[in-house]
């Protein structure tokens, strides 16, 4: 068996070829709920779907191997997975995470686990020394989340890292806007990675999905414990469908990213744009750590638009090719306002810290052609 290497490679190959009943090339799906003994104690090492399913394990095997992790669960969604990694904590807990996380994470934290007692920070963790400062006796993990949501803002794995592991604390990233094709937080020191699969991993806005990487067995054995515990992993129909995605991952990031670098460069030469955020622009404050630690930019950008010469309401009437919608990853761009629709669970103060204006838009650069994009951004920038 050679060993698999390029990620190219894996994404295509690892888990995938399972069939040895009729050699089908494409992974079968497994819709059943249980599995029959040919005696008992005697299977063929699956009893329940909820427990563990082929057509799952084939992509977990696939996610784990791109991450260059041990193991990964694959989970209903992003937050079933999110939610299964808190579960390694108890009430009393205390843990660290950015002021400009993902929406739904930080609702989970504040409005869910924080009334059950665990107990949060909620920081700008580019201050390494507030990530310090904010240790305390309870603290038991930090949640990283790089680059953040929709600003783009890059937080420096390793060194928060560093800290977590003096102190002992349990490092969780959430790799979902990079992937591993442009982003490995396990070969950071990272304990744990999870994904909503639904964004770049599928890549073709047609399923919600999640996943949970883990860094060593004993993480492993606790984390696939907890996602059957709790009865959050995916269902095979699901799971195959992410495993269909997956297999273009590299060619998809390529293009996301050759078009976003496009797209960016564009506003942020447009006079009736205010500011642009990307990793892949000279304009981003921290080029050291980009390089350092990412391997590409991605395809998400967010823009500050003179809402004086056009609206957003204009803006997106206008638009022909970026539908106006939640979400991103897919191969159809996508355009939005983290203001009064993604980021809206944030409240307004929270909204305002974070820098995330009324102006703020954010956009996820499909695969379409880099000139299309532009012209229709173009026409619709005219107000
Ligand atoms: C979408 C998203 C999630 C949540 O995933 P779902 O699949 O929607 O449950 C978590 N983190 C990030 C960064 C996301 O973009």
């Amino acid at each position: 068996m050679l060993a698999l290497m390029d990620i190219r490679t894996k994404s295509v190959h690892t888990g995938v070829n399972i069939d040895k009943t009729f050699n089908s090339v494409i992974t079968p799906i497994y819709p059943t709920s249980t599995f029959y003994f040919d005696e008992v104690g005697k299977g063929k090492g699956y009893d329940y779907t909820r427990s563990g399913n082929p057509t799952r394990a084939a992509l977990e095997a696939n996610i784990a191997a791109l991450e260059e992790g041990v193991n990964c669960s694959a989970t209903a969604t992003g937050m079933a997975a999110i939610t299964a990694v808190m579960f390694f904590l108890k009430p009393g807990d205390h843990i660290i995470a950015g002021d400009d996380i993902y929406g739904g994470t930080y609702r989970l934290f504040n409005a869910v686990l924080k009334p059950m007692g665990f107990k949060f920070s909620f920081i700008n963790m580019r201050d390494l020394k507030a990530v310090k400062d904010s240790v305390g006796k309870d603290t038991k993990m930090i949640w990283i989340e790089t680059p953040s949501n929709p600003l783009l803002n890059i937080v420096d794995i390793a060194a928060v890292v560093d800290i977590a592991h003096k102190k002992k604390l349990l490092t969780v990233a959430d790799n979902t806007f990079l992937s591993p094709y442009f982003q490995k937080p396990l070969a950071l020191g990272v304990d744990i990675v999870v994904h909503s699969t639904t964004k770049y991993l599928n890549g073709h806005s047609d399923v919600v999905g999640g996943a949970i990487i883990y860094g060593n067995k004993t993480l492993q054995e606790r984390g696939r414990y907890l996602v059957n515990a709790l009865g959050v992993s995916q269902a095979p129909y699901d799971a195959w469908l992410v495993l269909r995605g997956v297999k273009t991952l590299a060619p998809r990031m390529d293009v996301h990213q050759a078009n976003a670098l496009k797209v960016a460069r564009f506003l942020e030469a447009h006079k009736n744009v205010k500011k642009v955020y990307y990793p892949g622009l000279k304009s981003h404050p921290q080029q050291g750590l980009i390089k350092k630690q990412m391997s590409g930019f991605g395809g998400m950008l967010a823009f500050d638009l003179n809402t004086k010469k056009v609206t957003l309401n204009q803006l997106f009437r206008k638009l022909e090719y970026f539908a106006l919608a939640e979400s991103l990853g897919g191969v159809e761009s996508l355009i939005e306002t983290p203001w009064f629709m993604s980021h809206v669970s944030m409240g307004e103060a929270g909204l305002k810290a974070s820098g995330i204006t009324p102006e703020t838009v954010r956009v996820s650069v499909g695969i379409e052609g880099a000139e299309d994009l532009i012209a229709d951004l173009n026409q619709a920038l005219k107000g």
